[in-house]
């Protein structure tokens, strides 16, 4: 039998023990502050300096809390370096966590895109958040693209832009090929992320749901668990990895 290919897709919910905020639920950002939204709605972030500003600021907050990989994360890393399976991450979250917890980058698909890093909307040059942070520090509230003077934004997908084609390609054919699928911390209630499950389940990879609530999936998967994810995921994977031995 050949190694397993195990695709994890994961949300918000992996990360809230990380001490990221969640944008959508219940008690989330977005939810409790419906204006917060406008700060990373492309048209109003491209036509509006304070708006910017604002959005900068907000980053800043997040990026001061020091978010850490929590066990989750790390339980995903190590699986990926045991070789007991082959490891890839799809995540719809823009916080890298998954990389500071040790897995390669080549091995993780950000669908929304990253804050890690800054992206010039004119020439597309790129560079790290902190020199943004840097320069806010040093008294510029909206720093311009040092190449070209253009308008800089996070390397996130926008309100009102589209996701990466290529991304979403490698993210089909991973759903496509996997043997197992671990959907964790996420509600599969918007595309892309519900219709890369579907593919999965078509192409007869073994689904697990790890989230707190129900899910529209949950009648598919082979397992669904709601127990908090940094203590499930941990032995879920020890079993894979038993199961491999
Ligand atoms: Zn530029």
């Amino acid at each position: 039998m050949g190694r397993q290919l195990v695709a994890f897709l994961t949300g918000a919910g992996i990360s809230t023990d990380s001490g990221i905020p969640d944008y959508r639920g219940p008690h989330g950002l977005w939810t409790r502050h419906p204006e917060y939204e406008k700060l990373a709605t492309y048209d109003y972030y491209m036509t509006d300096p304070e708006i910017r500003r604002r959005s900068w600021q907000m980053r800043r907050e997040v990026f001061d809390l020091r978010p850490q990989p929590n066990a989750a994360h790390r339980a995903i890393a190590s699986l990926a370096d045991s070789g007991a399976a082959a490891v890839r991450v799809i995540t719809q979250n823009v916080d890298g966590l998954h990389q500071a917890a040790g897995l390669p980058d080549r091995k993780v698909l950000e669908l929304h895109g990253t804050t890690r890093s800054v992206v010039c909307t004119s020439c597309e040059a790129r560079g790290p958040i902190e020199d943004v942070f840097a320069r806010m520090d040093a008294g510029e509230a909206d720093p311009p693209c040092s190449v070209c003077g253009g308008i800089l934004k996070t390397a996130t997908v926008m309100f009102g832009e589209a996701l990466d084609a290529a991304v979403l390609l490698k993210a089909g054919a991973i759903a496509q090929e996997c043997t197992v699928m671990l959907a964790v911390g996420t509600s599969l209630q918007v595309y892309p992320a519900a219709g890369l499950v579907d593919l999965a389940a078509a192409a007869g990879a073994r689904l697990v749901i790890v989230n707190a609530t129900p899910t529209p999936y949950d009648d598919l998967a082979a397992e669904v668990v709601r127990e908090p994810i940094g203590e499930a995921l941990p032995t879920l994977l020890q079993e894979l990895r038993r199961s491999e031995a």
